[in-house]
C-alpha cells in the first residue's frame, strides 16, 4: 500500500519524497488506526489525508473551520485532477445541489465540510447512503477549549464517529500543547490511536531581531531585498496599519491594509489581491493570516511587538510554506513594550498576570544571544538540533570576546543610583557624557559626581553596555516607564566585591551570501512568472495553484523542453503537466533557442537543494544608483521610478554601504551651504554614533542640520570610504 502512496505522491502531487512523518502517518491511516497529527504550519499536513483518500474505496470527509481554507484546498485538488467538492453556506443553491449529485453518483473522493454543515440533518442523511472511509478533522485544536480558536460545533463531531463506526479518524493541528492534544483525543474518543508530533523547527525561515530605531527606513531597507515578492507586515493597531500602508504606497510599493476596522468586503478584496500576487505586501493586524494558505510568502516583518512568543511563531509560520527560504525580521523597541504595558494595565487583574508573564518571556526571547531557535523551540518543549542553525542573526554573528567592564559598570550603576533610579538609559548616558540637555539641567544632574565622567565611551557603547547589564540582571527595567533600578547583585559590583565582563564591540555579521545564492536564470524565471500569472487570471485561481515558485525556479535551472523533463521537476505530477505544461515548455524552448542554452535534465544533475530566490534580477537600489552614477539627476530618477527623494536617498545609501563609489552631482552642492565648523561636527557625530541611525547625529547637532542634509553628508562619507577601500585593495593586490 505504501508503495502505491509513494507513486501517488509523485504522479499526482509531483513530489519525490515524503516530508518527515508523512509516510508513517499515511501508513497508520491506511491501517485504519485513529491518528493525531501535530505538525507546524507548512509541515505538509494535507497530504497526510489526501493520499489515503485516493487509496480508500469510500469517501473521505474533511471538516475544516474556514471556508477560505476549503476553497483553497478544493481548488488545488481540482488542478491536480482529484475529485474534491465542498458543502457550505457560501455556495449557491445550484452549486450546492450539483455537489450533492456528484457525491450521490460516487464521483467524489474528498468532501470538505464546515462542522455546522456536517451536523445538519440533510447532510447526515446524504452521508448515510455513502461509504465513509475516513473522517479528517482539520484544525483539530478547535475542539478544545484550551486551544486558541475554540469552536463549540467541533465538540459534537464525536456523535458522528458513532454513526460511522467503521471510518477511521484523522485529526490534524499545528497547536502543540499537551493539554490540547489530550482534549482532542478524548473528545474524539480515539481508541488504538497513535499520535505523531513533528518538529516545530522551520529550517527555511531566516530569523532576525533588530532594535527599532528609524522604523520607516529600516522597513524600506528590508523591503528592498524582496522586489516583486510577497510578504506580510504585522502591526499592533489599526492606526499603525493605516499609517504604514499609506506611507509605503507613497513610496511606490504595491501594498494593501488589512484590519478589523475595514468592511468585510474590503478585507476580502485585499486578501484576494494578495493571494493572487496582484498586491505584493499586506500590512495587517493579527486579524490577518488565519485561513491563508499562500505558500510563497517570502517575508514577514514585525513592525510592532507580537502579543507573545506563540503568536510570533504563528505569524512567522505563514512565511515559506513552500519550503524555500523566507526572511522574518522583528523590529523590537522598549518604547513598544511600554505601549503594550499600557494596554495590559487596562485588563482584569488575572489577565494582567498572564499577559505580563507572556510579555516578559517575549523580551527574554529577544534579548538572548543564543541561536533564536533555541528559546523558540524550547517554548514548544523541543530541543534545538544544532548549536548553530546558520539561519538566524545570532548564529551568523561573529561573537566578540567579553572584556572586563567593571569600572564603566560601576560608573553607570552609581549614576542610576544618584539620579534616584527613576530615569531611563538615555538620560543616564547623557549625565555620564556631560550633556547639557534641558532634562539634565532641569534636574540639576550636571551637579552630580558622575556628571561627565564617562566621556571615553560613545553614546552607542554606553547603550550597548546598559543592555548587557540588564541581561546580566544588574539592572532592572521598569516595563512601564523604561526607568532603571539597581538589583541586589548591583550592590556587590558597586562595593567592588564582584567584577563584570561584557562584550563591548557591536557584533559583526558574517556574510550569509553563500547560503542563499542560487544559480537560476532570473530573466527566464520572471517570464515564467508572468506566464503563470496570466494563466492564473484566465482561470480565476491564485498563481501558486498552477505551479509553485519552486517549480518555476527548477524550470529556470533545467530548461525542460519536453514533457519528460518537466515531469522530473518539483511539484509536477502527470495531470498538472498535461494541463498546464505545454505553454511553459513552449516559452522555455523559445527562450533556450534565443539564448543558446541547452536543457540540463534534472535526473542527470544531483541538485535537490534548490534555495529560494534571494534576488530576482538586480536589486532596485542598484539599478537606481547605477543610473545616478551614469549621470541621471535626482529629478530624473524620482520621475522614472516614481519614488520620493527620500526613497532615492535610501537606495543610494544601500548602494554606497555595499562599498560602491558614488558620483556627486549638483544635488550635493547644498552641503557647501553649511558653515565648515558644522560640517566638521556632523562628520564627528557620524564617527561617534555610526552611520545606521540618523537620530543621534541629528540630536548631537541640536536638530540644526536637516535629515536631508545629513543623508547627503552620510553618502559622501560612505562613498569616500568605499573609494579608500578600493585604493587599498589596489595597493595590496
Ligand atoms: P500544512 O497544512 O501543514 O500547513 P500543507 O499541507 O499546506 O501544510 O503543505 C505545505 C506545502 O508543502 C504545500 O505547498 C505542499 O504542497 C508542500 N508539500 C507537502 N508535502 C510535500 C512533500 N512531501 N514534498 C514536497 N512538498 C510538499
Ligand atoms: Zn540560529
Amino acid at each position: 500500500m505504501i508503495q502505491k502512496a509513494k507513486l501517488i505522491l509523485k504522479d499526482i502531487f509531483g513530489y519525490d519524497d515524503f516530508r518527515p512523518l508523512q509516510r508513517e502517518i499515511i501508513e497508520n491511516v491506511l491501517e485504519r488506526k485513529d491518528t493525531l497529527v501535530i505538525m507546524p504550519t507548512g509541515g505538509g499536513k494535507s497530504i497526510c489525508y489526501q493520499i489515503p483518500a485516493l487509496l480508500f474505496d469510500g469517501l473521505t470527509i474533511v471538516v475544516s473551520p474556514l471556508i477560505s481554507l476549503m476553497e483553497d484546498q478544493v481548488r488545488q485538488l481540482e488542478v491536480l485532477g482529484v475529485e474534491a467538492v465542498m458543502l457550505n453556506s457560501s455556495l449557491s443553491t445550484d452549486a450546492y445541489q450539483k455537489n450533492v449529485r456528484r457525491i450521490r453518483q460516487n464521483k467524489v473522493r474528498l468532501l470538505y465540510l464546515a462542522p455546522e454543515t456536517l451536523l445538519m440533518e440533510k447532510t447526515l442523511s446524504l452521508l448515510a447512503s455513502q461509504n465513509v472511509a475516513c473522517f479528517t478533522i482539520d484544525e483539530a485544536h478547535c475542539i478544545s477549549e484550551w486551544g486558541h480558536d475554540f469552536r463549540p460545533e467541533y465538540r459534537q463531531l464525536v456523535a458522528l464517529r458513532n454513526r460511522f463506526p467503521q471510518s477511521v479518524c484523522l485529526a490534524l493541528t499545528a497547536t502543540a500543547t499537551e493539554r490540547v492534544q489530550q482534549d482532542i483525543r478524548s473528545s474524539l474518543q480515539f481508541e488504538a490511536s497513535a499520535s505523531f508530533v513533528a518538529s516545530f523547527n522551520r529550517e527555511n525561515l531566516y530569523l532576525e531581531i533588530k532594535q527599532k530605531s528609524q522604523a520607516a527606513e529600516q522597513t524600506l531597507q528590508f523591503l528592498d531585498k524582496f522586489p516583486r515578492q510577497s510578504g506580510i507586515i504585522y502591526c499592533l493597531s489599526r492606526k499603525q496599519v493605516d499609517e504604514l500602508s499609506t506611507f509605503l504606497k507613497e513610496e511606490g510599493y504595491s501594498v494593501k491594509p488589512y484590519h478589523a476596522g475595514l468592511s468585510t468586503e474590503e478585507r476580502q478584496q485585499n486578501q484576494a489581491s494578495f493571494i493572487r500576487d496582484d498586491t505584493q505586501i499586506m500590512v495587517a493586524t493579527i486579524a490577518f493570516g488565519m485561513g491563508i494558505n499562500k505558500p510563497n510568502v517570502r517575508f514577514i516583518l514585525h513592525f510592532d511587538l507580537p502579543n507573545n512568543i506563540e503568536s510570533y511563531y504563528q505569524q512567522i509560520g505563514r512565511a515559506g510554506r513552500d519550503g524555500l527560504r523566507a526572511d522574518c525580521l522583528f523590529l523590537f523597541s522598549y518604547g513598544d513594550i511600554q505601549r503594550i504595558n499600557y494596554f495590559i494595565r487596562q485588563k482584569h487583574e488575572q489577565e494582567q498576570v498572564v499577559a505580563t508573564a507572556q510579555l516578559n518571556a517575549l523580551v527574554g526571547f529577544v534579548e538572548q544571544d543564543v541561536c533564536r531557535r533555541v528559546p523558540l523551540l524550547k517554548y514548544f518543549g523541543e530541543d534545538a538540533q544544532e548549536e548553530n542553525c546558520g539561519m538566524c542573526d545570532n548564529c551568523l554573528t561573529e561573537h566578540v570576546a567579553a572584556i572586563d567592564v567593571t569600572i564603566p559598570t560601576q560608573q553607570f550603576l552609581s549614576c542610576v543610583k544618584h539620579s534616584s533610579e527613576i530615569f531611563g538609559a538615555g538620560h543616564i548616558i547623557d549625565i555620564l557624557r556631560g550633556s547639557k540637555s534641558k532634562k539634565v539641567l532641569k534636574f540639576a544632574h550636571d551637579k552630580l559626581s558622575t556628571y561627565g565622567i564617562g566621556m571615553d565611551l560613545s553614546k552607542q557603547e554606553w547603550f550597548y553596555l546598559s543592555r548587557q547589564l540588564l541581561q546580566q540582571g544588574l539592572l532592572i527595567q521598569d516595563m512601564t516607564h523604561g526607568s532603571l533600578k539597581l538589583s541586589a547583585k548591583a550592590w556587590d559590583v558597586l562595593r567592588g566585591e564582584q567584577t563584570v565582563s561584557a562584550k563591548m564591540a557591536a557584533p559583526q555579521k558574517k556574510s550569509t551570501r553563500a547560503k542563499v545564492e542560487q544559480n537560476y536564470d532570473s530573466t527566464l524565471f520572471e517570464s515564467l512568472r508572468e506566464l503563470r500569472k496570466s494563466m492564473a487570471d484566465d482561470l480565476n485561481v491564485p498563481p501558486y495553484v498552477i505551479f509553485p515558485d519552486k517549480t518555476l525556479i527548477e524550470m529556470s535551472i533545467h530548461f525542460p523542453q519536453a514533457e519528460g523533463g518537466l515531469l522530473d521537476l518539483y511539484g509536477v505530477g502527470s495531470v498538472r503537466c498535461a494541463k498546464y505544461g505545454p505553454p511553459f515548455i513552449q516559452l522555455i524552448t523559445e527562450y533556450a533557442e534565443k539564448n543558446g542554452v541547452d536543457e540540463k535534465p534534472k535526473h542527470l544533475i544531483d541538485d535537490n537543494s534548490v534555495k529560494p530566490p534571494k534576488r530576482i534580477g538586480k536589486p532596485r537600489h542598484q539599478v537606481v544608483s547605477e543610473k545616478y552614477n551614469d549621470g541621471a539627476s535626482f529629478e530624473d530618477l524620482t520621475n522614472e521610478f516614481k519614488i520620493k527623494v527620500n526613497t532615492l536617498l535610501n537606495h543610494l545609501y544601500n548602494f554606497s554601504s555595499e562599498g560602491h563609489v558614488l558620483r556627486f552631482g549638483d544635488e550635493f552642492d547644498e552641503i557647501l551651504s553649511l558653515p565648515p565648523q558644522i560640517l566638521v561636527n556632523v562628520r564627528k557625530a557620524f564617527n561617534d554614533h555610526g552611520m545606521l541611525a540618523l537620530r543621534p547625529v541629528f540630536e548631537t547637532l541640536n536638530e540644526e542640520v536637516s535629515y536631508h542634509l545629513l543623508k547627503l553628508i552620510r553618502l559622501q562619507i560612505l562613498s569616500a570610504q568605499a573609494k579608500n577601500n578600493q585604493n587599498d585593495s589596489m595597493v595590496t593586490n
